[in-house]
């Protein structure tokens, strides 16, 4: 039986890293920078006001109240403007240009507002030079790298990126994934059940996931369990697929169709030293002139989410361009006892209670549990050498929201 770490080693070899590409602003939540991005720009990009009141030399203020003429008035957008005249104010809105001249701004509600001539009355606080104006470059000075190759576009980050003047941007392809579930057994949802069969689970599933971290999802196709029809499905439906995953049809019984149809085709079909998830497939399949990566899981619903999360997700992430791989892992104390197989590392779905900050145990070890799977918010990772573990043992918990 392979380990965990030798098998997840050799998936993420086997995910391609697809080329670069640009993008439009709008579309890069999530994305990774290839290249360092330089500001073209000073941030702010001239002096300008932080409050709506009135520019002024602030040495033209004594002490006390002091009455000046309003010689020009400066709304944020304004092109047009003069220097300020001497022993003059010029009524200035939030982000307006500084005119030449002025050093400070005295807020609105020092003042009388007036339009042609302003009284303003700071009381006993005197106003320095530099009062409530962002100067040019305080934020951002033009020519530094503001976000350094490798970086997450995060909804901040694609604001600056805006204030820059820049609209498109040059991120780490998605790879296309193509996922495939097989089974004669399966029905999409929406189409009528007849007694004997389930719905197809695994496949909407896997979509939602690779979605999530930012992959592409090619929709998700069943399969029966009949090797002619796998064979050609692949040959079509994976022409522009980075990579294949499939479900099911992987397992020591009869019918295991993705064993059956890719066995001597350039796939490896393994053990892993896990539960659940044992059996694995892995390799590349011929696509035509291509030779398309393919990982395959075990079927039971809750295997394939475990196979996932322990392989896949960290592999595709890694092809993204993260270095976040991981979920984030703490040690926390159980609630209850629990017991393991010995010479597997056992996955457990959990539910964390912030209160007590313990783990419970979230429904049985059994792989069809989809209903308790939705219902957990954490993975329990139990060592291959443990088999019992006592209430309050800490415990290694992978957060999964
Ligand atoms: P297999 O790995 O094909 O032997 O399937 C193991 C178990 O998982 C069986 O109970 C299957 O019915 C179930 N299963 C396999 N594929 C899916 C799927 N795509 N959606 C829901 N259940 C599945
Ligand atoms: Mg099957």
């Amino acid at each position: 039986m392979l380990s965990v770490a030798d098998h997840a080693a050799a998936v993420a070899a086997l995910v391609p890293q697809v080329p670069a590409e640009v993008v439009p602003l709008a579309e890069a939540t999530g994305r990774v920078l290839v290249a360092d991005l330089r500001s073209p720009l000073d941030l702010p990009p001239f002096d300008n006001s932080a409050m709506d009141g009135y520019a002024v030399r602030a040495s033209d203020l004594g002490s006390g109240s002091t009455e000046l003429a309003v010689s020009q008035d400066i709304p944020a957008g304004r092109l047009d403007i003069g220097p300020l005249l001497p022993g003059s104010a010029a009524r200035i809105m939030t982000g307006a240009p500084m005119p030449a001249g002025a050093d400070a701004v005295v807020q609105v509600e020092f003042t009388d507002a007036g339009t042609e001539r302003v009284l303003i009355d700071t009381g006993t606080m005197t106003i320095e030079p530099g009062r409530h104006v962002r100067p040019r470059g305080s934020d951002v000075a033009a020519g530094t790298v503001v976000l350094g190759a490798g970086i997450v576009l995060t909804p901040p980050r694609i604001g600056l990126i805006a204030a820059l003047g820049v609209d498109r941007v040059s991120v780490v392809g998605r790879p296309r994934v193509l996922v495939l579930s097989t089974g004669d057994e399966l029905v999409s949802p929406g189409k009528p059940l007849q007694d004997g069969q389930i719905y197809e689970s695994n496949a909407a599933m896997l979509v939602s996931a690779l979605e999530e971290i930012g992959a592409v999802a090619i929709a998700g196709h069943v399969v029966a369990d009949d090797v002619a029809e796998f064979q050609r499905l692949i040959a079509g439906a994976a022409a522009d697929a980075d990579l294949i995953v499939t479900s099911g049809g992987v397992s020591a019984g009869a019918y295991e169709v993705v064993k059956d149809a890719l066995t001597g085709h350039g796939v490896d079909f393994v053990k892993v030293a896990m539960q659940p998830g044992m059996p694995q497939g892995l390799g590349r399949v011929a696509v035509g002139e291509r030779s398309v990566p393919i990982v395959c899981f075990p079927g039971n619903p809750v295997s394939t989410f475990v196979s996932f999360e322990v392989f896949l997700r960290p592999a595709i992430l890694a092809a993204l361009g993260r270095s976040d791989l991981d979920r984030v892992v703490r040690h926390l104390p159980l609630q209850s006892p629990l017991t393991s197989v010995l010479g597997k590392r056992q996955y457990r779905r959990a539910v964390v209670d912030p209160q007590s900050g313990t783990v419970a145990p979230h429904g049985g070890p059994s792989s069809h549990l989809l209903g308790w799977l939705a219902g957990a918010d954490s993975l329990l990772v139990i060592e291959e050498d443990v088999t019992e573990l006592p209430a309050g043992a800490p415990v290694q918990v992978w957060t999964l929201s």
